[in-house]
C-alpha cells in the first residue's frame, strides 16, 4: 500500500511512500504520518490519497510512524487546498503551511501536541439561594468570596469560569476558595480548554428587522433559490450586519454552520460582542492575535462532535475543518486586505471562501457598501444575485460631504494648520455638543520625509529602493517596507549642516497638532504602530466607544466597519494621495475609501459631516463621492476598464522575479518573458522595474499577463510551469527568486 502526501515545503508535487503492513489497517486520508526526508530530516506529512499503484523507478521510502487515529483534515479542505495551489500557482506545501496552525505541524517532532486542561468554577445549579446561604453558615471568608463570585458571574454572564479568573478576584487565602469546593457549593471541573465552551450565555434574540431589512432578507432567500452567491450592496450603517444575524440564526436552526469572513483584527472586536450577545458560545474567534495553541484547540474543537456553529475570523479561519458549512459570509468583501501578500499562498479569502463554499455546496453572501468592481460586475451580469439596501438603519439621513479645496485656501492663506477652517470649525461644534470626531491619514508616523534644506538630500533604507519615515516617537527614521531602523542624524552627512526638515503628514503629527488646536480635548491614534500590543485595538476602540476619547486619529485601519454612534464629523486630510498613484485600481480604492470613512459618521440619529481636504477637488471621484453616487461611479469605471482592458474584462498574473544582483534580476526577467512571449505573444508585458525596485537587498523585476477570461486556466499554467522550469534549467538562474501573483491587487 502507498500514500502520496504532502510535505510541509515548498515543493511542486507530492510524494509517494510505502505504508508498513500493520498501518494498513489503521491510516487514511487527511491523516497526519511522519516521514524521512532527505538525508536524515522528519517531517509532519498529511495523506492526500491511498493507493497500490507502486512508483515506478523510484525507491520509496516507509512512513515512520501515524500520528492520528482521525483524520484532522477532511475531504472539502484537501479540494480547496489543491483549488488554491492551482490556481494561485503555489506548491501544495505552502498552501498545508498556510492552513494548520504549527503545533499541528511541529518540526521537530515525535513531540506531538498535547491539550492543555484548565480548571474551571461554576455555581453547583442543583442548589438555590436558601441552601446556599444554609452551607455557608457563619463563615464570613467564604460568605463575602461568594458575593463576589456571585457578581463575577452576574457581570460577566456566564455560568462558568477558570479558577485562574476567581483568584484573581480579590484577597483571599485559596483555602477559602477550597471550602467553598468542600461544602460543593461550587463545582470545579478540569476540562481540556479546546474542548469546552466559553460558558457565555446568550443575552438577547436578535434585533427585529426593519421593513428594508426584512425586505432584503426575504429578497436573499430568493436569491438563494438559484443563485449559489449573492451580493448585498447596503449604504453605511444600513443594517447589514443584522441581516447576517438573521441568516445565522436561519442556517443554525437546520444544523448548518456558518463561516463570518471579515477583513481585519481591528473588525472582531465589535463584531465579537455583536455576535456573542446572540449567539453565546456557539462562536468561535480566529485571527492571527490568537496563539497558536488556541488556534489549535479551536481546530480540534471544529473535528468533535460539538464544533462551533459559527466562525468569526479573517481569512485564515476559512481553513478549518467544518463539517457542515451552510452558508459563508464576506463583509467588506471588496477590501484588499483580504488577499494575502506574503508569504505563499497568495490567494484572495474572499474567492478561496467562494470555493470552500462551492465544495460543501453552501451559500454565500458578499456584503460592501461600496462592492469591488468585480463583485458588481458579476452581479449585473447575473453571475450573482444582487440584493440593495438604499436607507440607513433608523431613517437617519446619509453624511453631509463637503470638499475643501487647500489649494485655494493655501493661496488666500486661510490654511493655519494641517486642517481647513470649515473642518476646524465642525469639530469645535461637535466637541461642544458632545459629539465625536474621526481623522483620517493615510500615513503613518511623524512625516514621511526628511530633507536637507541645503542640499536636499534625503535618508534612504540601505536595504530598499525607498526614503524613510521620520517617527518623532523614537526619534527615529523606519523603513516601512522591511521595518529597519536608523537614527536621525543631527546634521546632513552630505553638506554638514544642520538643516535636516521633515517634510509631508503622518498620523503621528496630525495626532500633535490636533492636540495643539483643541486643547483639553483626548486625542488617540489608531495606526499599525499604536496598535502592537496584545489588546491595542480593543482598548483604543471600546474607549472611543465608551467617550473616553474625544478625536481619534487614524490611518484606513479605522475606515472599515467599525460601529460607533455618536461620530458626528469625520475629517479625510489630502485626500488627494488616497488617488494620485499609478494603478488602475487607485479611483476604485479612493472612491471605497472615502466612502467607508463617512460612513463611519451621523450613525445613530443626527446627519454625520465629512469634510474631506483635497488640493484638486474637481477629480471626477470626488463628485460621485459627495453624491454617495455608487452606480454612476461604477459605471464609468467599468468603461475605462473595458476601453483599457483590465479586469472584469481580463484576468491579471504579476510574475515577481528577484535577486540580490541586479543584473541577475534583469537577466532572467528578459529571458523568462521571451519564453512566454512564444506562446502568449501581446499578452505578456514587461519585464518592468517596479516603483520600489529593490526590497531587503532584493533587486525586484515583474512580468504582467493579461489573460482573456474564457482562456483555460490549465493551459495557462501549463505554459507557465514550463517556461519556468525552462529558466530554471539555465544554472545561472537556479536561484533567482520566482513567484506567481494571481489577481493581483
Ligand atoms: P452596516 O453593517 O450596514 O454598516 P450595522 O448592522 O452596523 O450597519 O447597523 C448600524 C447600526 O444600527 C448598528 O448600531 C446596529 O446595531 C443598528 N441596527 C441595525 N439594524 C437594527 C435593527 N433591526 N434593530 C436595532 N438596531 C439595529
Ligand atoms: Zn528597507
Ligand atoms: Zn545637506
Amino acid at each position: 500500500m502507498f500514500a502520496d502526501v504532502i510535505l510541509p515545503l515548498p515543493l511542486p508535487d507530492l510524494f509517494t511512500y510505502a505504508v508498513p503492513a500493520e498501518m494498513q489497517d489503521k491510516i487514511g486520508i487527511g491523516f497526519r504520518v511522519i516521514i524521512p526526508f532527505g538525508r536524515r530530516k522528519y517531517y509532519t506529512a498529511i495523506v492526500k490519497a491511498i493507493h497500490w499503484d507502486a512508483p515506478e523507478n523510484i525507491e520509496v521510502k516507509e512512513i515512520h510512524s501515524l500520528i492520528d487515529s482521525h483524520a484532522v483534515v477532511n475531504e472539502q479542505q484537501l479540494t480547496l487546498w489543491e483549488w488554491i495551489s492551482f490556481y494561485y500557482l503555489s506548491p501544495p506545501g505552502d498552501v498545508y503551511k498556510a492552513a494548520l496552525p504549527s503545533p499541528m505541524k511541529p518540526e521537530d517532532l515525535l513531540s506531538k501536541f498535547t491539550p492543555k486542561t484548565e480548571t474551571f468554577i461554576q455555581i453547583n445549579p442543583s442548589l438555590d439561594a436558601s441552601s446556599v446561604t444554609g452551607l455557608l453558615g457563619r463563615a464570613k471568608k467564604q460568605q463575602l468570596l461568594m458575593d463576589e463570585i456571585i457578581h463575577y458571574f452576574t457581570e460577566k454572564k456566564c455560568e462558568r469560569v477558570s479558577k485562574k479568573e476567581i483568584s484573581g478576584l480579590s484577597n483571599y487565602s485559596p483555602s477559602v476558595l477550597n471550602g467553598l469546593l468542600q461544602k460543593k457549593i461550587l463545582l470545579a471541573h478540569s476540562i481540556e480548554t479546546g474542548r469546552i465552551n466559553s460558558g457565555i450565555i446568550p443575552t438577547r434574540e436578535p434585533y427585529p428587522l426593519n421593513e428594508h431589512q426584512q425586505k432584503a432578507l426575504i429578497e436573499l432567500n430568493n436569491c438563494f433559490k438559484d443563485k449559489q452567491i449573492s451580493l448585498l450592496h447596503g449604504v453605511t450603517s444600513s443594517g447589514k450586519t443584522e441581516i447576517y444575524i438573521h441568516l445565522i440564526q436561519q442556517f443554525l436552526a437546520v444544523g448548518a454552520q456558518t463561516l463570518y469572513l471579515l477583513p481585519e483584527i481591528a473588525l472582531t472586536t465589535q463584531l465579537t460582542q455583536r455576535l456573542q450577545a446572540v449567539f453565546g458560545d456557539k462562536i468561535g474567534i480566529y485571527h492571527s492575535r490568537i496563539n497558536e495553541n488556541e488556534r489549535t484547540e479551536i481546530w480540534q474543537k471544529m473535528l468533535s462532535e460539538n464544533p462551533y456553529k459559527i466562525i468569526l475570523g479573517v481569512r485564515s479561519s476559512l481553513f478549518l475543518p467544518f463539517r457542515k458549512l451552510g452558508l459563508v459570509i464576506v463583509d467588506e468583501e471588496h477590501e484588499t486586505s483580504y488577499k494575502q501578500q506574503e508569504p505563499a499562498p497568495r490567494y484572495h479569502a474572499r474567492d478561496a471562501a467562494i470555493m470552500l463554499a462551492h465544495f460543501h455546496n453552501a451559500k454565500t453572501v458578499l456584503g460592501s457598501a461600496t462592492p469591488s468592481l468585480e463583485s458588481y460586475y458579476n452581479a449585473q451580469t447575473g453571475k450573482y444575485g444582487l440584493v440593495t439596501l438604499t436607507e440607513r438603519f433608523n431613517g437617519v439621513m446619509m453624511p453631509r460631504i463637503q470638499l475643501e479645496n487647500t489649494r485655494d485656501l493655501r493661496r488666500k492663506k486661510k490654511m493655519k494648520s494641517l486642517l481647513a477652517p470649515a473642518l476646524i470649525e465642525e469639530i469645535n461644534a461637535a466637541l461642544e455638543n458632545e459629539e465625536q470626531v474621526i481623522l483620517f491619514r493615510n500615513r503613518r508616523g511623524f512625516a514621511p520625509l526628511i530633507e536637507c534644506s541645503q542640499c536636499a538630500w534625503t535618508p534612504r533604507c540601505s536595504r530598499c529602493d525607498v526614503t524613510l519615515t521620520y517617527h518623532k516617537k523614537g526619534n527615529k527614521l523606519v523603513c516601512h517596507y522591511c521595518n529597519s531602523h536608523y537614527r536621525l542624524p543631527t546634521e546632513c552627512p552630505s553638506c554638514l549642516e544642520k538643516s535636516l526638515k521633515p517634510l509631508g503628514l503622518g498620523t503621528e503629527q496630525l495626532e500633535e497638532e490636533v492636540s495643539l488646536l483643541f486643547p483639553g480635548t483626548v486625542v488617540a491614534r489608531m495606526d499599525m504602530d499604536s496598535t502592537r500590543g496584545k489588546d491595542a485595538y480593543e482598548r483604543i476602540i471600546n474607549d472611543f466607544q465608551e467617550k473616553r476619547i474625544q478625536i481619534l486619529v487614524g490611518t484606513q485601519m479605522l475606515s472599515k466597519g467599525l460601529d460607533f454612534d455618536n461620530v458626528r464629523v469625520v475629517g479625510i486630510i489630502s485626500a488627494d494621495s488616497l488617488l494620485n498613484y499609478p494603478d488602475f485600481r487607485s479611483h476604485e480604492r479612493g472612491f471605497q475609501l472615502m466612502t467607508q470613512a463617512a460612513g463611519r459618521s451621523g450613525r445613530n440619529t443626527r446627519q454625520g459631516i465629512v469634510i474631506i481636504q483635497s488640493a484638486d477637488p474637481a477629480q471626477a471621484v470626488y463628485s460621485y463621492v459627495s453624491r454617495n453616487d455608487y452606480e454612476l461611479f461604477f459605471e464609468t469605471q467599468l468603461s475605462e476598464r473595458k476601453l483599457f482592458n483590465y479586469p472584469p474584462f481580463c484576468r491579471l498574473i504579476r510574475i515577481v522575479l528577484k535577486h540580490k544582483e541586479e543584473r541577475k534580476a534583469e537577466a532572467a526577467s528578459s529571458l523568462l518573458a521571451d519564453i512566454l512571449k512564444k506562446t502568449l505573444h501581446e499578452r505578456l508585458l514587461g519585464p518592468n522595474k517596479p516603483i520600489v525596485s529593490r526590497i531587503q537587498l532584493y533587486h525586484i523585476r515583474e512580468i504582467l499577463l493579461k489573460l482573456e477570461n474564457g482562456l483555460s486556466p490549465h493551459k495557462v499554467r501549463d505554459i507557465m510551469k514550463k517556461a519556468e522550469s525552462s529558466l530554471r534549467s539555465n544554472p545561472e538562474f537556479k536561484y533567482v527568486t520566482l513567484y506567481y501573483d494571481v489577481d493581483p491587487l
